[in-house]
């Protein structure tokens, strides 16, 4: 099921048309031709007509997840978006901090850059966005949501221990999402670092080098001593240009929240990653059952800017609420089409957890109220 219409339903269940609509007349409720149904509604629908029924979703709340054609001339380059991933302590966290730090001492940032679950760097004049948020929970959380938010997996090992359970469970969220991996050997400076063994332990889980004929790219790199990450910028930026990450900037934006907040004085701070369109103040927003007039966009700098454009994490003041880190995000035409288009979610979401939790048949009352 994605998003099924009245007459959506009629074919499926082999009843005609004006059936359906009778009945969900009868029933209290007045429904139109091409009216989505929620998966309770059709359950109930199935029921009155003794239909068996089976609905199955692609992917969690893919209905609300559209997918976008757009004609080849409007497609722009857009920054790749990587997610650093590895086993505990082999130096995640230190390595976006130094690939963070790269930006400041070439002066091109300037300032100090403030958290907001993402940020770019530049190298060779194009910018490379970063998840900051390192770990498998988040990877797993977005997956789970359908939400494809990372072009790139970095995959960190570091060279003194070696491929390590996360490690394993990293190439299979990695391939898992389809993602393309770049190896990072990091801690080269160590004594006992023996990158070699990372090669042939990786080569073991089909991780086969460049270097040795393989299709995956090797930097050896030290977070401590700063060693080489510009070279990993470089493979990062050689990955991505074989991707052909591109997307529509003329357009509505649409994209996925990376983590929000509610902050004492700002109210809710909802960074999001935009996918495709410009986001720009004054747009209304929907994602999931929470939508926004964009007040005011901050970038990773912390500063106040008046646009976010595909590939860019920027943090959006004018939320209601906190949605869900992995949320789908669109721009819609106004505050009060995103306002009923969040309640629905909300409805939604609500009437799914009723009826989890009683295991009773839901009534389309509870569904439609
Ligand atoms: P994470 O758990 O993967 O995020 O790992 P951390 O970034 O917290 O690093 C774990 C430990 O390894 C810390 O004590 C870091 O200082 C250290 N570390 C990280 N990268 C390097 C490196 O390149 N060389 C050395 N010598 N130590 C490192
Ligand atoms: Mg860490």
């Amino acid at each position: 099921n994605s998003g099924s219409t009245v007459k959506d339903v009629a074919e499926y269940l082999g009843v005609p048309i004006p059936e359906i609509i009778k009945k969900l007349m009868t029933l209290g409720e007045m429904a139109t031709l091409t009216q989505t149904l929620a998966d309770e509604a059709i359950q109930v629908i199935a029921d009155e007509f003794d239909k068996e029924i089976e609905i199955v979703h692609a992917a969690d709340d893919v209905d609300i997840e559209p997918t976008y054609d757009d004609a080849a001339e409007d497609l722009v380059e857009r920054p790749p978006v990587v997610t650093i991933m590895g086993h505990v302590d082999h130096g995640k966290t230190s390595l976006l901090d130094a690939v963070r730090e790269t930006e400041v001492t070439a002066g091109e940032a300037g300032g100090i850059t403030q958290h907001i679950g993402a940020y770019q760097v530049h190298h060779n004049g194009k910018a490379i966005t970063f998840l900051d948020t390192p770990g498998h929970q988040a990877f797993t959380a977005m997956r789970a949501r359908g939400a494809k938010v990372t072009d790139i997996v970095v995959l960190v090992v570091a060279a003194d221990d070696g491929v390590k359970p996360q490690t394993e469970e990293a190439i299979d969220h990695a391939r898992a999402a389809d993602v393309p991996i770049v190896v990072a050997v990091n801690k080269i400076d160590k004594e006992g670092a023996d990158p070699t063994r990372v090669r042939t332990e990786l080569t073991q889980r089909d991780l086969q080098p460049a270097e040795w004929g393989g299709e995956i790219e090797y930097v050896d790199v030290s977070a401590k001593t700063k060693q080489n990450l510009e070279d990993l910028l470089e493979t990062i930026q050689v990955v991505a240009d074989l991707e052909e990450l591109k997307a529509n900037p003329n357009v509505e934006a649409s994209g996925h929240v990376i983590e929000s907040k509610l902050d004492p004085g700002r109210g809710p701070v909802v960074t999001l990653l935009i996918d495709r369109g410009t986001l720009k103040i004054g747009d209304a927003v929907v994602a999931g059952a929470d939508w926004g007039k964009v007040r005011a966009l901050v970038d990773y700098k912390g500063d106040r800017v008046k646009e976010a454009h595909p590939g860019d994490p920027v943090e959006v003041l004018g939320f209601d609420g906190v949605p869900e880190a992995g949320e789908f995000f669109h721009v819609v035409e106004s505050d009060k089409r995103a306002r009923v288009l969040a309640a629905e979610r909300a409805n939604r979401l609500k009437t799914e957890s009723i009826a989890r939790r009683s295991g009773r048949k839901v009534s389309l009352e509870d569904v439609f109220t």
